[in-house]
């Protein structure tokens, strides 16, 4: 339903949409390869509805117990993206309803997932994430335990591999991230060599509201866009 957000949330959709479609033309891309993953975290559902209204459909929670919450008062339309750190005895609030898992980075994790998939009778698309920079405070696997573990995940027949997501460091200048995202994609490209079974490598998670354009340059597939969307976050009731 429109409400009190609807104008501002327009605009920056509409804003949002433009630039990737712009980026995909420079880079010769069909902007329908690109998924905008609009990053709803701290914020309240009324805007999440407000989007859903403009045809807004993908959106990404960090906190499996927020994502819960507005599981449960949100309309089943919604594709529901677990893009945060995922401890193991939360992925049970999450597992009946998301679409996708980007954080996986672990064996235990994929196991755990498998496991709450079958309660649900159901196959979960995740990401394996990439610690491409190798920053201390982020979680996700480094580049050269990707392919080992891809292999052990994929023989866990209710989680489904998509490809890949990594968090680029908060740098001035987007530019900098350019060599990340290029590590990321020529790593699916390897892996996607191996024919492993009951794997892909399409999807590539991204770019966000500081660094999507470069993303797309580099062969983003989803871009998870926050602040662009819904503005600066307020953390201080968290
Ligand atoms: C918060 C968050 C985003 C969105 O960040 P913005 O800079 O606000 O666009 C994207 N991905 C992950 C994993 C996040 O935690």
């Amino acid at each position: 339903m429109s409400n009190e957000f609807t104008d501002v949330l327009k605009v920056n959709l509409e804003n949002t949409m433009e630039r990737i479609q712009a980026a995909c033309e420079r880079a010769g891309r069909d902007p329908k390869e690109v998924t905008l993953i609009a990053v709803s975290k701290t914020k309240p559902a009324e805007m999440i509805e407000a989007c859903l209204e403009l045809g807004q459909i993908d959106f990404g929670e960090n906190y499996p117990q927020e994502l819960k919450e507005k599981i449960a008062i949100l309309p089943d339309t919604v594709r529901w993206h677990m893009i945060g750190h995922l401890q193991r005895n939360k992925v049970k609030y999450i597992a009946e309803k998301a679409a996708m898992i980007h954080s996986v980075d672990s064996l235990e994790l994929a196991k755990t997932i498998q496991k709450e998939a079958i309660k649900h009778d159901r196959v979960i698309d995740v990401l394996i994430e990439v610690n491409v920079a190798e920053e201390e405070s982020k979680s996700g696997v480094r580049t050269d335990e990707v392919l080992p573990l891809v292999r052990e995940i994929a023989a866990l027949d209710h989680v489904h591999i998509c490809g890949l997501m990594t968090i680029a460091p908060f740098v001035d200048d987007p530019e900098e991230n350019r060599p990340v995202f290029r590590t990321l994609r020529q790593l699916s490209v390897d892996i996607a060599k191996e024919n492993i079974d009951n794997i892909s490598m399409s999807a590539l998670s991204m770019g966000m509201t500081n660094d999507y354009e470069v993303a797309i340059k580099e062969g983003a597939t989803m871009v998870r866009i926050g602040t662009g969307i819904f503005g600066a976050r307020d953390y201080s009731n968290k």
